[in-house]
């Protein structure tokens, strides 16, 4: 039976004295049950929400890392910064591919760091809306499920299905369309995996989608960053 994760995408929001009385809000609010609490604050944050998470429920996530271990890669966090301070790491986010340019190979060598490392990817996978007007959208993703994980043990990848179309413009999926695709990826040799869907989750739409069968979970950007907001899609994982 696949994990239930719910995940907050806090993407470049929040500065350390912000982060910390999220992270603290959401200490006193979630208590342990069958679902995996997972925030992905900004890197700066990184190390004091750890520590101060350390004796709760929520799991920590980074937004992003770099492949290579050590070198002349300016600005970039190396894969082996982040153990002991996050068990998952958020790869191949949409933004990442589009404002930053990473391509299908970069992140597979990213999700294959990871898993070197014991890290978990939360690998991002999702079609424009022009790609599913053109009804290409599950031959897409099928092709970036294919490259990004080439080669890899998938048995330890999360999947999170966001539609590009969705993200942060609240216009959110509907859950069948949403169950069709998690289907579509289950389908794709992921049978025991997490597959989570984000775009526009917030406590009202969270109960509907996390009825269907073929979605295990949430990645959740802007909704999160509101502690009490957060805690109701937590709710509706629950439920
Ligand atoms: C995201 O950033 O992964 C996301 C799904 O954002 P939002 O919930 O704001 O659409």
């Amino acid at each position: 039976m696949p994990k239930k994760i719910v995940a907050g995408n806090w993407k470049m929001n929040t500065n350390i004295a912000e982060g910390i009385a999220l992270a603290l809000g959401l200490k006193e609010l979630l208590k342990k049950s069958e679902v995996e609490y997972i925030i992905c604050p900004p890197f700066i944050s990184l190390e004091a929400i750890s520590k101060m998470l350390a004796d709760s429920c929520i799991k920590i996530a980074a937004q992003n890392m770099y492949f290579e271990e050590k070198g002349s890669f300016t600005g970039e966090v190396s894969v082996t910064m982040l153990p002991g301070l996050v068990q998952y790491v958020i790869i191949g986010h949409s933004e990442r591919r589009q404002l930053f340019g990473e391509s299908d190979e970069m992140i597979n060598k990213k999700v294959k760091a990871c898993l070197e490392h014991d890290l978990i990817p939360i690998l991002c996978v999702g079609e424009t809306l022009e790609t599913r007007e053109k009804g290409e959208a599950q031959e897409f993703v099928s092709e970036q499920l294919q490259k990004d994980l080439e080669g890899l043990d998938k048995a330890k990848v999360v999947l999170a299905y966001e539609p590009i179309w969705a993200i942060g413009t609240g216009q959110t999926a509907s859950p069948e369309q949403a169950e069709e695709m998690c289907s579509f990826i289950r389908a794709q040799g992921l049978t025991g995996n997490s597959i989570l869907y984000g775009g526009s989750v917030n406590a009202e739409n969270a109960s509907n989608l996390a009825a269907m069968p073929n979605i295990d979970g949430f990645l959740v950007g802007g909704a999160s960053l509101k502690a009490k907001e957060f805690g109701k899609i937590c709710a509706a994982m629950q439920n």
